[in-house]
């Protein structure tokens, strides 16, 4: 599916890292980018645009991608909430010439990576503590103290994992935290591509 040219950038983060802003900075810093719209059969929230956030599906739709291979990578992220990287996606984005940049969890970070040795920039946002997640989270209005919970006890899961990552991006101050993103994407890009 891949041409060799092909890159990808990857972000990761526990949910409520400010990840979105960084990733909404980065767009509009880099004209080449392109968001890659995932899947996912979570509720819109308020705000949400089917094709614009996520592509929202019913569980029985989202099983039935994975049945036709449609995605390059999905993960039950939280209890029965699938979110997937649809492979059509990411061709659409190539066939523009443009780099998709993907915001998944970390697991779906991983797997791409494996997927795309050589190819991928991944950069795992970090928050300055899961004090200041949590924080973050009920200010957010979004969640319900049980999904904080879940969403906590991913985040310090997550964590864990962080030294996989190309770059590891403290996010205390946001405008510090998009510059150093900025600045590692624009090295990626004008980076040769390794199998070119
Ligand atoms: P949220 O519900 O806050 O939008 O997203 C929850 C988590 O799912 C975030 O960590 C987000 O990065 C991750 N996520 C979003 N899309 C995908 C995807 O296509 N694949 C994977 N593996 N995770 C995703």
């Amino acid at each position: 599916m891949s041409d060799p040219a092909h890159k990808i950038i990857i972000i990761t983060a526990p949910s409520g890292s400010g990840k979105t802003s960084i990733t909404r900075y980065l767009m509009q810093k880099f004209r080449e980018l392109s968001f890659s719209v995932s899947a996912t059969t979570r509720q819109p929230r308020p705000k949400e645009q089917h094709g614009v956030d996520y592509y929202y599906l019913s569980t029985e739709e989202f099983k039935s991608q994975i049945e036709s291979q449609d995605f390059i990578e999905y993960e039950m992220v939280y209890e029965d909430v699938y979110y997937g990287t649809l492979k059509s996606e990411m061709n659409r984005i190539w066939n523009n010439d443009q780099i998709p940049v993907l915001d998944i969890d970390v697991k779906g970070a991983e797997n791409v990576m494996r997927l795309y040795p050589g190819k991928t920039l991944s950069l795992f946002i970090e928050p300055p503590s899961l004090e200041e997640l949590e924080q973050r989270l009920m200010k957010r209005g979004t969640e319900t103290p049980e999904s904080l919970k879940k969403r906590i006890s991913k985040a310090s899961m997550e964590m864990k994992e962080k030294e996989n990552f190309d770059t590891i991006i403290v996010n205390d101050d946001l405008q510090q935290a998009c510059e150093k993103a900025e600045y590692m994407v624009g090295l990626f890009l004008n980076k040769p591509n390794e199998n070119r």
